[in-house]
């Protein structure tokens, strides 16, 4: 495949912009490096690239595009939009005709306010549950991505249940003492921390189904031992629903799961493409925000036309009988087609998969938490990345990412897909 294009874009790019991406898992670092695909157009399940080669996609853009790419009816919505003006700074009717839909699909969220980011989300929810709570510390568990702010980018410490050291440089080690990382799925750990640093914690951050080690579903009770523990310990749980709101079901995780946060954050998927990030829960909760209460949270961006138009469009979209569904039934497919062919080319490998969201692991081992996502090959997975690639299916460029079904695949998607990953797995057995 040619892809002369992308190699001179890519050139240019590092000229001008830092890295020659504006996120940095853009840049194929996660699969040993390369030159990135720029892409100059995108339909339903399909890109082309600047060389005008097809790809079937899986990254749905990191997971917003579960609708398709382009789909008419967002489209139509924001054309409308913008040919009514694209920002306001007043309040709209829009605002509050989105904030009811997300109330609805999902009832934890009594209250809510947008944003226009994941990051922005989640880092809101942290600084009210201080607010509220009156305590500083935050857990998390390890692998979890919440975002750029600064106290979420803390890595691990060497065990179980010990305070964090930055995961980035220009996080400062007084920000990292205030979080703790526990493994995913352990409660153990989990009580310990409580038992050691209860009366400082404000608050658990939560997937409730993991999205970035892959897709790691929590073991049975998990969600409600840690609910159980946080609260007999003053603190508040919080679900970062980023990756996992509208994903599963009409509605956030926890509907699905049928635990529940006393906070919740969103992105992705609600912007239907556009900019976007809400958070929201119990009401008390967020009457400690402004103008009502003396957690500050602003934003000259947030709420605006265009991302409320997109975003109430795709929800109608999802609404639709049969969505989810279409992206369980193809997940099926995927999942047993890739195995079947792991199998076949005597390669060891392991899906997780909830409905239309999967991870194809390289490794035997069942993966329930962030070390053995780590423990993975990550060599094999570039490998069969490349090759994908080559034969025009996009996945993300990283062995701990998702691949992400839309509604508008279709069963000659995966058939043309698993006839690529034959191949690929070849390649992957022949090193
Ligand atoms: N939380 C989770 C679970 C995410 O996956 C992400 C982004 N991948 C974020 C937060 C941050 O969202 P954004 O990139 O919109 O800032």
């Amino acid at each position: 495949m040619n892809r002369n294009q992308s190699e001179l874009l890519f050139s240019e790019a590092q000229e001008h912009i830092l890295g020659g991406v504006n996120s940095p898992s853009r840049a194929f670092k996660g699969v040993g490096g390369g030159t990135p695909v720029f892409m100059k157009r995108a339909s339903g399940a399909y890109f082309w690239d600047e060389d005008d080669n097809q790809y079937i996609d899986y990254l749905g853009a990191y997971g917003p595009i579960i609708a398709g790419h382009a789909h008419p009816a967002i489209s139509q919505a924001i054309q409308t939009a913008a040919e009514n003006g694209l920002l306001y700074g007043t309040p709209t009717k829009l605002e509050n005709q989105f904030a009811k839909k997300l109330k609805d699909a999902i009832p934890s969220l009594e209250k809510v306010r947008f944003v226009n980011s994941g990051t922005e989300a989640v880092m809101t929810t942290i600084r009210v549950a201080r607010a509220y709570t009156g305590r500083d510390k935050i857990v998390k568990f390890a692998g979890c991505y919440h975002g750029h702010s600064d106290l979420v980018l803390v890595a691990a410490g060497s065990g179980p249940a010990t305070l964090g050291t930055p995961d980035s440089a220009g996080v400062t080690k007084n920000i990292a003492k205030e979080v703790i990382t526990v493994p995913f799925n352990d409660i153990e750990a989990y009580r310990a921390t409580l038992e050691k640093w209860g009366d400082e914690i404000a608050a658990v951050l939560v997937e409730p189904i993991v999205g970035n080690f892959g897709m790691v579903e929590p073991a049975p009770g998990f969600l409600q031992q840690v609910n159980e523990l946080t609260h007999k310990h003053g603190a508040l749980v919080i679900y970062d629903e980023v990756i996992t709101a509208f994903r599963f079901m009409y509605g956030g995780a926890q509907d699905y799961l049928g635990v529940y946060p006393d906070m919740t954050a969103l992105g992705k998927i609600i912007g239907g493409g556009l900019p976007i990030g809400a958070y929201g829960g119990r009401v008390d909760i967020m009457e400690k925000v402004a103008p009502l209460g003396p957690a500050y949270q602003a934003g000259t961006m947030a709420g605006n036309p265009a991302s409320m138009s997109s975003g109430i469009a795709c929800l109608d979209v999802l609404a639709e009988d049969g969505v989810y569904e279409h992206l369980n039934h193809l997940g099926e497919m995927l999942e047993d087609g890739l195995m079947k062919l792991a199998r076949k080319h005597h390669v060891q490998a392991t899906v997780n998969r909830v409905k239309g969201a999967l991870t194809l692991y390289f490794g035997s081992e069942t993966i329930t938490n962030y070390d053995q996502a780590n423990a993975t090959n990550g060599e094999q997975f570039s490998i069969f990345f490349k090759s994908m690639l080559n034969q025009g299916i996009n996945l993300a460029p990283s062995k701990f990412e998702a691949w992400f079904l839309t509604i508008k695949h279709t069963e000659q998607d995966i058939i043309k897909t698993l006839e690529a990953a034959d191949y690929a797995f070849a390649e992957v057995a022949a090193t």
